[in-house]
């Protein structure tokens, strides 16, 4: 397990309260990370899991559709634990309609929360990374439509390209100072992001069919690729999107 040890560290995880960021925020506690839970629904399901790790971790409330929320994370992360080893960009939104009527509110907000937050995220962390004169893990959810194009969600696809394109552009700059920058590309997962295609009986059976593993995924399948990178096991991956998508994306 000592690979894996995220004794010590302190973790931000951004949209907590429910689906992969609970799973990733469970994980990391698991592994003995110490959790700052980020969002902007009630954290109390979330507090309840990590209390079964004996996790020590704290909930902030924020709104990540606009940056103003930042300065105020990192203050309150590093009053309570005094530092900063692990961010995990997993909040994000979705909007469907098709791109002929598609509005510049749906691409501005998916962009906004998706991308933009995300990456001012990113770089506070990384200020503070540098200032602790630590090493550093960054881990941004993507998704399959950061590898694909997808139907009716194109500031969806292009928030989550977006990410996968500057999980590459990061690593290549913070890589000197011991950053690691790394994404995981989520599948079809059973979470609230998913429920129009969970209710439409034709769409959820065929895209099971086409999962090589036959099942979708659940919050559960991502905690492993989330301490991987997390931890020293992960040490020299920079700069790659992981796909844990039941092996979709071979198809
Ligand atoms: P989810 O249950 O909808 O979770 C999204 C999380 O982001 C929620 O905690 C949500 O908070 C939070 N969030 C959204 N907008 C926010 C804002 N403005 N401020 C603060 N928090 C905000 O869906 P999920 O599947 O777990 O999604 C997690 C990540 O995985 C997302 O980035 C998503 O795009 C990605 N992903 C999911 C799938 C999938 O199949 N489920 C596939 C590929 C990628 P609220 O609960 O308050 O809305």
């Amino acid at each position: 397990m000592s690979m894996f040890d995220l004794q010590g560290k302190v973790a931000i995880v951004t949209g907590a309260n429910t689906g992969l960021g609970q799973g990733i925020a469970c994980g990391l506690a698991e592994y003995g990370a110490k959790v700052v839970c980020v969002g902007r629904s009630d954290m109390a399901e979330t507090e309840k899991l990590l209390g079964n790790f004996k996790a020590e971790f704290l909930s902030v409330y924020a709104d990540l559709s606009s940056t103003a929320s930042i300065p105020g994370i990192i203050k309150k992360a590093l009053e309570k634990f005094g530092r900063i080893d692990i961010l995990c960009n997993n909040a994000g939104i979705i909007r469907r309609e098709d791109a002929i009527d598609f509005s510049e509110l749906d691409w501005d907000d998916v962009m906004n929360t998706n991308l933009k937050t995300a990456f001012f995220l990113s770089q506070a962390v990384a200020r503070e990374f540098i200032k602790q004169g630590s090493k550093g893990k960054i881990v941004n959810v993507a998704s399959l439509l950061s590898f694909q194009g997808g139907i009716r969600v194109p500031s969806y696809c292009a928030s989550k390209s977006g990410l996968r394109g500057l999980t590459m552009a990061l690593a290549n700059e913070w890589g000197k100072f011991g950053i690691n920058i790394n994404a995981i590309a989520p599948g079809y997962m059973v979470t609230n992001n998913t429920t129009a295609l969970q209710n439409d009986p034709v769409r959820y059976g065929a895209i099971i069919e086409r999962i090589p593993m036959g099942r979708w995924g659940t919050p559960d399948d991502i905690k492993g690729p989330a301490v991987f990178l997390s931890s020293r096991a992960s040490d020299y991956v920079n700069g790659y999107t992981i796909a844990v998508d039941g092996g979709w994306l071979g198809r």
